[in-house]
């Protein structure tokens, strides 16, 4: 088999996602430009890829334009936390949807194929259960959640109009709830709150009461999922849901980390937030038709593995 190294640019490269993207490229012998502009992402993510002579990082804004040339593009960037994108809406917006529009110009420009991380969040508090890539969503325009949410519906609008009328190589992912090393301790998100929160013994925070469902991927099996579907042939676009399939209420898997743990934190409640869907869960028969792609790591496992990770850096 031939073999063609080429130039990716990965947006986001610091944070959770981007940083293991990163990572498995670089293994995979291409060249990796990292652009972010560190909101949520950290240089420690990827300290251990800065002495490779084929990983390159700019500080850069995804809303304003960039001028590099590359083969590929992968846009991650965008904080994936509601604590995080909640914190300032008005420039959540501006990431997903002036940040798509800079990629996508970028990749006509350049002739680069481009893959967007998009979101569940487009099936918002879905009515239609597990969600497959045909259901419209059910999403409040107006709530604490539609500046994520609505941004990455208009991106995924944007990227069918630059395939449609420019002809850009595209790829939309939806990806479900990811978990794994290199959260972010203090990002709120459910995983990485009950590990911290067991590992200090403190109270853990279920919201409302815990019936609320999601479906846990870990890291690796995504980023598996991602670069498959940047390598399907250019009629692939998308969307196609990546996610694990596995759904628990949050009560158990707050139950679960208590175990893992061997804490005595007790589970406490909290009011649920607004808008907070109540089930979530990701119809994959699509990826597993199109991209032969089947998360392998069980919850348990994948969850060993991160507190392992959260136990080395408290
Ligand atoms: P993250 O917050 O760890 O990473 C996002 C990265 O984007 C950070 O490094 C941040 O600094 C950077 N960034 C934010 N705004 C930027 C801007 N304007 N210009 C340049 N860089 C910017 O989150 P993550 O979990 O790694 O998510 C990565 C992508 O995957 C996001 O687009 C998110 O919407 C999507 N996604 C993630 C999940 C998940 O469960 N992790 C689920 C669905 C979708
Ligand atoms: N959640 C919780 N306690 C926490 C953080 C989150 O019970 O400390 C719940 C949250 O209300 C939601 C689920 O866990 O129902 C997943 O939340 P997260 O923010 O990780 O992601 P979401 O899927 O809502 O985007």
């Amino acid at each position: 088999m031939s073999f063609t190294r080429k130039r990716v640019l990965v947006t986001g490269g610091a944070g959770f996602l981007g940083s293991h993207l990163c990572e498995r490229l670089l293994r995979d012998g291409h060249d990796v430009l990292c652009v972010d502009n560190y909101f949520t992402g950290r240089r420690d993510n990827i300290a251990q890829l800065l002495q490779n002579p084929h990983f390159e990082v700019m500080r850069h804004d995804v809303t304003f334009p960039l001028y590099v040339e590359v083969d590929e593009i992968y846009n991650l960037a965008c904080p994936a936390s509601p604590v995080h994108y909640q914190f300032d809406p008005v420039q959540t917006t501006k990431t997903s949807v002036i940040g798509a529009i800079n990629m996508l110009g970028l990749a006509k420009r350049v002739g680069a194929k481009v893959l967007q991380a998009s979101t569940s969040e487009v099936y918002g508090d879905p009515t239609v259960h597990p969600q497959s890539e045909d259901y419209r969503g059910s999403v409040s325009t107006i709530g604490l959640r539609a500046c994520y949410d609505e941004g990455k519906r208009c991106a995924e609008t944007l990227f069918f109009d630059y395939f449609r009328q420019n002809k850009v190589g595209i790829k939309v992912m939806r990806i479900f709830n990811t978990y794994g090393p290199r959260m972010h301790p203090n990002d709120g998100r459910v995983v990485s709150n009950f590990i911290v929160q067991a590992l200090h013994g403190e109270d853990i925070t279920l919201y409302g009461t815990g019936s609320q469902t999601r479906a846990f991927c870990f890291v690796d099996d995504l980023i598996d999922g991602m670069i498959r579907l940047m390598a399907t042939s250019p009629e692939i676009t998308g969307p196609v849901n990546v996610g694990n399939p596995h759904e628990i209420p949050v009560r158990e898997l707050a139950e679960r980390v208590i175990r893992l743990t061997r804490s005595a934190s007790r589970i406490v409640h909290r009011p649920l937030p607004q808008d907070d869907p109540m089930q979530r869960c990701p119809d994959i028969t699509l990826a597993r038709s199109l991209l032969g792609w089947e998360p392998r790591v069980n919850l348990d496992e994948g969850l060993a593995l991160t507190v392992d990770y959260f136990r080395g850096c408290l």
